[in-house]
């Protein structure tokens, strides 16, 4: 603006960069926090946005038997348990160690009082806006705290030791981490999450089903149908990982609690267990 009112250059762009937009949904979420004004400065250099995908893409119909028939090893079944019936992120899945896992009522990490685990960031990328949404953890005497907790079901524990109990025994050296590579030079060390991507997508076509199964679909189907189960409570929603999207309740409500009634209805509900 200053060089098209300076030089007299460009007129047709001055008058294009003099135009003001109404604030969008981000704005006025922003303004919540206290920080936006009443109307924004309309840059018509600036990139169009993509328009963001409002219905993320959903698991086939009758994906989870059909894969869990097809897998060829209880490592296999374990990851599309744990998928289906959480809304980890393949990333947090494939990064998991053993130490992570408190699969007892009333852990020594006093966090959580039914079964659950603990996503760590121990590595990766640094930047800030992962950060934010990836709380610390630590190791008290022996105990992990903290990190990302998620709720486990039963059919993850029943598929969890027939994983440790075979596959894991015979082959996994010693690094601690929960997945492990079952064939190859580097059997027994860890598995990678593209390894795991690569597995799904295998199995998908041999159970023939529609197009590609992909880790991201699994956490949205948690997602939408624990929202379903709990009649769309944000709260609930916020609890059942929906992270991204959820940012501005964090900021409004606080932190949802693991075990609130909603929540663990919900859960029962998406779990298909009967009470
Ligand atoms: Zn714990």
């Amino acid at each position: 603006m200053h060089q098209c009112t300076a030089k007299g250059v460009n007129g047709e762009l001055l008058t294009a960069l003099e135009v003001r937009r109404l604030p969008t949904r981000a704005d006025r979420n922003r303004a919540l926090l206290g920080h936006v004004k009443s109307s924004m400065p309309a840059n018509p250099l600036a990139p169009k946005r993509r328009p963001r995908r409002r219905h993320p893409k959903m698991l086939p119909d009758g994906a989870r038997p059909g894969l869990v028939e097809v897998v060829n090893a209880a490592r296999d079944a374990m990851v599309v348990t744990w998928l289906s019936d959480t809304s980890l992120r393949i990333g947090g899945l494939c990064g998991l160690h053993l130490a992570d896992l408190h699969l007892r009522e009333d852990a020594a990490c006093g966090e959580c009082k039914s079964p659950h685990l603990h996503v760590c960031h121990r590595w990766g990328n640094t930047n800030r806006a992962a950060a934010k949404i990836k709380p610390d953890w630590q190791m008290v005497d022996g105990t992990v705290t903290g990190g990302e907790i998620y709720r486990v079901s039963p059919a993850m524990i029943s598929t969890y030791f027939a994983y440790m109990t075979t596959e894991y025994a015979k082959h996994a050296t010693g690094h601690g981490m929960l997945l492990i590579q079952l064939a190859g030079p580097n059997i027994g060390e860890p598995w990678t999450a593209d390894a795991a991507r690569g597995m799904l997508r295998r199995a998908g076509r041999r159970a023939e089903l529609p197009g590609r199964i992909t880790p991201k679909a699994f956490r949205h189907q948690f997602t939408n149908d624990v929202l379903d189960a709990s009649g769309g409570d944000p709260l609930v929603a916020k609890a059942a990982g929906d992270w991204a999207s959820m940012q501005m309740l964090d900021e409004v409500y606080g932190h949802p609690d693991l075990h609130s009634p909603e929540f663990t209805e919900a859960l029962k509900t998406v779990w298909g267990e009967e009470e």
